[in-house]
């Protein structure tokens, strides 16, 4: 296994979201999507490894290879899928559609064919949107063997009847799946696992974007301390979770909390879909810090449908895993379509994104439940230099009501985020303030 475990220093609360989300972060993470943006990935074959390769450049990553036909949990490992070339050429010889210029063209997984036919039956194995006659669709045919090519509707209108000839230069044959993981060892054997899937060809929210971040994040957690350990976990979606879950039953057992990240560069949301159990502490964690960091946070409950948290959360796993994403998906009109693409995600939203992703780190790392040595009366906090500590401060109102609460709430039973749900106040101030007041002796771990 991987691990980075030369751990140096652990921040204190407030510095977790500078230390591994640092402003600058998201031309960097757009960078790497667009870098990663060309590949033609599906749940198998060389695109997934490809993008492997790609991520191995920022993080250490330990791959797995699962043979095809491997049974795993109630499915079987597919074939591997190897695309080289895809075209459609008229009867001038010229390609009137061609995969070189975008990997949507072909239908994900199509099975390989050569040979020549009518427009009219072309048509049978052609994908258009016709509401959104500019757009390639993206599809895919995982469980049904076909082939197929995708297209503008308006593109398609163009093509005169004749003769066509269609080539889809690919194998479906025994290979194998591939995953790869990162581990960010931490003082406890308890995982925060975090997910991004690795499957989706070129498309720049989904899921280019979700692949950036968490490498990058990865990157980031590299020499800091940790209380949990980190799983960073890169798998093709669906078949890829299942794969590792049916390889990791006992790892999967300590799992504590955990997200899975997609759709996280465009101007949406953020959108949280809480855990099958629904108030769990990632659940809280989540809610806490995207309505603190923007006015806009939709939290929505879990439902069995998705991405790969529905696998977590099935009735034999019931892991905390949530859904972190802007805008949620399949209700923006780019969603699986050539419009998204690197112009759709934004550095500041990527950075917004890992910002977010950090706080929840944060919350997790630094929560605690403390008790006051003076909890008869309020103390007398300016005897202590605690209000002159913070004078002048613009947040001083705001790290006054902090100090307040927490010795309101500092009976040992309550934990650091409870007061901050409770307060109405950001974690880091509160957990700033803690600080501050454990320093001076008023208050204790409980
Ligand atoms: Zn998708």
């Amino acid at each position: 296994m991987v691990r980075s475990s030369d751990v140096r220093k652990t921040p204190t609360p407030g510095e977790w979201s500078q230390s591994l989300a640092p402003s600058g972060i998201g031309d960097r993470l757009h960078a790497f999507a667009a870098e990663i943006f060309p590949i033609c990935r599906s749940i198998t074959g060389n695109g997934v490894r490809e993008t492997l390769s790609h991520i191995e450049r920022i993080i250490p990553l330990e791959r797995t290879e699962v043979a095809t036909g491997t049974p795993v949990l109630d499915w079987a490992v597919p074939k591997e899928w190897t695309i080289r070339d895809a075209w459609i050429k008229n009867a001038a010889g010229e390609r009137v559609v061609d995969f070189r210029a975008c990997s949507l063209h072909v239908l994900n997984y199509s099975t390989p064919i050569r040979t020549r036919m009518s427009l009219q039956e072309l048509k049978k194995n052609i994908f258009t949107l016709p509401e959104e006659p500019d757009l390639i669709p993206y599809r895919t045919s995982y469980y049904q063997e076909r082939w197929g090519f995708c297209m503008t509707h308006n593109a398609l209108q163009t093509l005169p009847e004749g003769e066509y000839e269609v080539c889809v230069d690919a194998d479906l044959a025994p290979g194998s799946l591939s995953y790869a993981e990162h581990v960010h060892v931490g003082e406890r054997d308890e995982e925060v696992l975090l997910q991004a899937h690795i499957c989706h060809p070129s498309l720049a929210n989904d899921n280019c974007s979700g692949i950036a971040l968490l490498a990058h994040l990865a990157a980031a957690m590299h020499g800091l301390g940790t209380k949990y350990t980190y799983r960073f976990l890169f798998a093709p979606g669906t078949i890829g979770a299942i794969t590792w879950l049916s390889r990791n039953y006992e790892t999967s057992r300590r799992i504590k909390h955990g997200i899975v990240m997609s759709c996280v560069g465009d101007a949406g949301g953020p959108t949280y879909k809480r855990t099958w159990r629904g108030n769990s502490m990632i659940d809280r964690v989540m809610a806490h810090v995207l309505t603190h960091e923007t006015l806009t946070a939709n939290i929505v409950d879990f439902f069995p449908y998705g991405y790969d948290e529905r696998q977590y959360n099935s009735p034999g796993f019931r892991l905390d895993v949530g859904l972190f994403q802007r805008s949620q998906f399949a209700t923006f009109p780019e969603y699986h379509t050539s419009a998204d693409n690197l112009d759709f995600i934004k550095p500041a939203h990527l950075e917004a994104s890992m910002r977010m992703a950090a706080q929840a780190i944060e919350v997790l790392e630094c929560d605690a439940r403390y008790a006051s040595t003076a909890p008869q009366g309020e103390p007398q906090l300016g005897r202590r230099g605690l209000y002159s500590a913070i004078g002048g401060d613009k947040d001083g109102y705001a790290k006054n009501m902090a100090m307040l609460w927490v010795m309101n709430m500092a009976d040992g039973r309550h934990s650091l985020l409870d007061i901050a749900e409770r307060a109405k106040l950001p974690f880091a101030t509160v957990a700033g303030m803690a600080e501050a007041l454990k320093e001076s002796g008023l208050l204790v771990p409980a």
